[in-house]
């Protein structure tokens, strides 16, 4: 579903990609860990042609990313900070999403599903940031969509709003859904991901499940980039 060869990119000097190479087939949950500022928010926004890399290649579908922006209307995408415009009010910042992508939507499901009827009227300028990521999850989620983005889904979320958040994702997944989380939550990993991708150093360290990167860890000098996850 997402192909990715040769990925390269720079912020001036610093090298945050180095020739990453990353292939995702359709269907499934990859979490996508790493030390902070290893590269996860870089990577999500090459594959959404919101960064544009110095050198290499992203297709998704068999279609190139850097030639095809219209792709990036078609992926669901949760980004890490939500930039809602203070003065507007939910139901309003709702209204103007839908106007921009007029297709079927479900939110009213969503709004009540995460308790975000009492404060529909409410500015967003005024929302907690838990509230604001419950925003942030009901405008990535109210449009279907064959591939979904996640990046950091779970910041500032209640226990019980996570476990909404996780049946959802898993509800996704069993539509046939490819789904692309960024956590730091490692049992909110453990429970739903279905492979890990690691970052390290600019690239890949690791692909595959869980249980394999646990083993890989006790083995190798893993250990340090792992414990700023947990
Ligand atoms: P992660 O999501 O793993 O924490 P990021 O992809 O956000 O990592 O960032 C990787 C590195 O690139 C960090 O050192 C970050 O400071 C740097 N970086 C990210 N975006 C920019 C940017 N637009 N300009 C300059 N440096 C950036």
């Amino acid at each position: 579903m997402i192909q990715i060869s040769q990925l390269h990119k720079k912020f001036g000097k610093l090298v945050v990609l180095d020739g990453l190479d990353l292939d995702i087939e359709a269907g499934g949950i990859f979490a996508v860990l790493g030390p902070n500022g290893s590269g996860k928010t870089t990577l999500i926004k090459s594959i959404l042609g919101m960064v544009i890399p110095n050198s290499g290649a992203i297709q998704i579908d068999g279609k190139s990313v850097l030639k095809k922006w219209e792709y990036r209307n078609q992926i669901n995408y949760l980004p890490q900070i939500a930039n809602f415009p203070a003065n507007l009010s939910v139901k309003e910042l709702i209204a103007m999403v839908k106007n921009l992508r007029p297709k079927e939507s479900n939110e009213k499901d969503l709004i009540e599903l995460f308790g975000l009827t009492p404060f529909i009227d409410k500015k967003l300028g005024n929302l907690s940031g838990g509230t604001k990521q419950k925003v942030n999850i009901v405008l990535t989620f109210m449009f279907d969509s064959d591939i979904i983005i996640l990046d950091e889904p779970t910041t500032g979320l209640d226990p019980i709003a996570l476990i909404h958040l996780k049946k959802i994702i898993q509800q996704e997944k069993a539509k046939g859904k490819t789904i692309l989380i960024t956590t730091h939550i490692m049992s909110f990993v453990d429970e739903i991901a279905d492979e890990i991708v690691f970052l390290l150093d600019g690239n890949i360290y690791f692909k595959g499940s869980i249980e394999n990167l646990k083993t890989k860890t006790e083995q190798t000098d893993l250990e340090h980039a792992i414990a700023h996850l947990i």
